[in-house]
């Protein structure tokens, strides 16, 4: 244990200070803006919108069979020109062509109050 000096023990320590920095960084951030919104009294989930947009569609409630990655393919686009919209798209699964999800955790919040 003589060998290890102490600015190789205050190396390590750096080093893992900015592991951990690096690892927490998004969950302080998320925290954060979870703190901003809870101390304004929002709803930490949604920011009292009440509604979570679907990503899959990002809100529209359609998306495009083929559509790589939410991004739509040129295919899709030369399809679209000689048909009609609707048909190129299809209902979105993930939301129930809604385009949005009640806040959990407001519908919670919503329920136990009755
Ligand atoms: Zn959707
Ligand atoms: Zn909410």
């Amino acid at each position: 244990m003589e060998n290890i000096t102490a600015s190789e023990i205050a190396g390590l320590g750096v080093g893992a200070f900015l592991l951990c920095a690096t690892i927490a960084a998004p969950k302080v951030d998320a925290f954060i803006s979870s703190s901003q919104r809870s101390s304004l009294k929002m709803c930490r989930r949604c920011g009292d919108v009440k509604l979570i947009p679907c990503k899959k569609c990002k809100g529209s409630g359609l998306v495009k069979p083929g559509g790589l990655f939410g991004l739509s393919n040129p295919m899709g686009d030369l399809v679209s020109d000689r048909f009609e919209s609707n048909q190129s798209s299809i209902p979105c699964v993930n939301c129930g062509a809604k385009g949005h999800f009640h806040c959990p955790q407001c519908y919670q919040a919503f329920t136990e109050s009755q």
